[in-house]
């Protein structure tokens, strides 16, 4: 089977499975209890925080576990915003959001909050834009760092640079397709809220992060027991948070050695597939160029004449598995947001697939992929 749907989700290293069953046969303890064996569960916990923080570099953070990122952009917009609720606020995002932080900031307008949906018709956002909606009662900013459909890196140092300069707002980011794959361009302490999911770096799936600043005030979102600061309530799985940490260490310092090879295979892929008549590829501008400007993990094609759907079966009978669209929306057979924005084809964002590499695939791979998707199109 060859794999390239890592945007999607990746198979959890060995190391992390392993840590992850230790954990459930000698750490199974409820960390909230009282007695000793509690205890050292708790503390495994706080020692798996603090190996992320200083994984990232991160100071002066809270970090709440969560099931994944979805929850933690939840978490982290309506957590944030709902306070100032009724007040004619004003926040910020960009139409290129996966839906967990796009259909949010829809939920919020709908509650009376002003919305900016930043224009992204170059795959990433274009800071004139972001200066001119930025006003004394913008709160809140969410940019994505690494979009999940299209790849488009956003420039993250400009974005926090200027929110920082020309307002108040805090700066919320979805980093789940950029951490452990893109070297960042900016100092994650820059930011006011963070997400990060562990199932797409190798971790297990049912856990996910939001990082904040260690005075933010957020509302919850659930109401419980007294965990987590009372603000993610609910008893801790340990098991899952030290695995997490493991996935987490391991790749991220491997991010650079991983992306020198995966960009390899990327523009190996990118250059043969530029030769075929059948499909476009979601990028705009010279590809040579776009190095640093688009992740070269993710790859999104358009078919002129096939449907995405029927390119998905019959890749998949040749043992090659990709995604249509975000493997969240595969059900709802919605237009993709991200290819319409860059785009604007309604055909091209409905007959879309995307390629996602890992640094598992190899040349090889590639080149049968190539050559079936050439049969595909000769059909
Ligand atoms: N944000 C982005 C950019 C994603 O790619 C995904 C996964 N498709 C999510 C959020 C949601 O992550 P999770 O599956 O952990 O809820």
């Amino acid at each position: 089977m060859i794999y390239l749907d890592w945007t999607a989700t990746s198979k959890p290293l060995k190391e992390v499975v392993e840590v992850y069953n230790k954990m459930n046969e000698e750490y199974w303890y409820n960390p909230s209890s009282m007695y000793k064996n509690a205890a050292i569960v708790k503390s495994l916990i706080d020692r798996a925080s603090q190996s992320i923080f200083a994984t990232l570099g991160l100071h002066d953070k809270s970090i709440y576990y969560t099931s994944g990122a979805t929850e933690a952009n939840n978490m982290a917009i309506q957590g944030f915003v709902m306070p100032y609720k009724n007040q004619n606020k004003h926040i910020i995002t960009t139409e290129i959001e996966h839906a967990s932080v796009y259909n949010v900031f829809e939920f919020l307008e709908k509650e009376g909050f002003r919305v900016t949906y930043l224009k992204c018709e170059n795959g990433m956002i274009d800071l004139d834009e972001l200066e001119k909606a930025l006003t004394k009662d913008t709160i809140l900013v969410s940019i994505m760092w690494v979009n999940n459909i299209i790849g488009s890196i956003n420039p993250m140092k400009k974005i926090i640079d200027l929110v920082k300069a020309k307002s108040h707002a805090k700066i919320h980011s979805d980093l789940v397709q950029g951490i452990c794959k893109i070297q960042p361009d900016f100092d994650f302490n820059d930011l006011d809220l963070m997400t990060i999911t562990f199932h797409k770096i190798e971790g297990l799936k049912g856990i996910g992060a939001l990082i904040i600043n260690k005075n933010l005030q957020l509302n919850p979102l659930f109401y419980g027991g007294h965990q987590q600061n009372q603000l993610r309530p609910g008893t801790n799985d340990a098991s899952l948070i030290v695995a997490s940490a493991k996935a987490i260490r391991i790749n991220f310092a491997k991010t650079i050695i991983h992306y020198q090879y995966v960009q390899k295979l990327y523009h190996y892929l990118v250059e043969k597939l530029a030769k075929f008549s059948f499909i476009d590829i979601n990028k705009k501008g010279d590809y040579d160029l776009l190095d640093g400007y688009y992740s070269p993990y993710v790859l999104s094609i358009s078919f002129k004449n096939i449907k995405a759907e029927t390119a998905m079966h019959f890749l998949e009978e040749n043992d090659i598995l990709v995604g249509i669209g975000s493997a969240c929306n595969e059900k709802t057979k919605m237009v993709d947001r991200s290819v319409y924005a860059l785009t604007k084809s309604e055909t091209k964002a409905y007959h879309m697939i995307r390629i996602s590499l890992g640094y598992h695939n190899t040349i090889q791979e590639l080149d049968y992929f190539i050559e079936k998707l050439q049969e595909l199109g000769n059909k």
